[in-house]
């Protein structure tokens, strides 16, 4: 099930002059993370239940980096909290959807993470994301 929106994924070139951004709007960083899995790292910021999340890419290869220079900065993704992870990306396969990832794998925070394709998704990419209290 899905519980609400966990983060809002927001792909800067620069992460101190993101930070710096969102510092200005008197948000407050609660840390930065590198994951090494999907070659980025990644600056929170908590909005009340939900946070706005920063990549920035660390490696020419990563996803981020692509991301940028096919549409520049901006909104990446939308990730929803679930309740289980295998049980949602079983239901979303049911339903036709196509999946960039089948299995979950670890993000930042501690937390499970799998993709839904946007080309099945209306353009959006989509995150599910198990949460693990820390
Ligand atoms: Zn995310």
């Amino acid at each position: 099930m899905i519980k609400r929106i966990s983060h809002i994924g927001i792909a800067v070139r620069d992460l101190d002059e993101g930070i710096a951004f969102y510092q200005k709007l008197g948000l407050t960083l609660e840390g930065t993370e590198e994951v090494p899995s999907q070659k980025v790292k990644v600056a929170f910021f908590p909005v009340g239940d939900t946070r706005i999340e920063l990549l920035a890419p660390t490696a020419d290869d990563s996803p981020i980096a692509g991301f940028l220079e096919k549409k520049g900065e901006g909104i990446q993704h939308i990730a929803f909290a679930v309740d289980d992870l295998p049980e949602q990306l079983e239901k979303a396969q049911e339903e036709g959807i196509r999946l960039i990832d089948k299995e979950p794998r670890p993000g930042a925070h501690n937390a499970e993470i799998a993709f839904l394709h946007p080309k099945s998704s209306l353009g959006v990419l989509i995150e599910f994301c198990k949460e693990h209290s820390h």
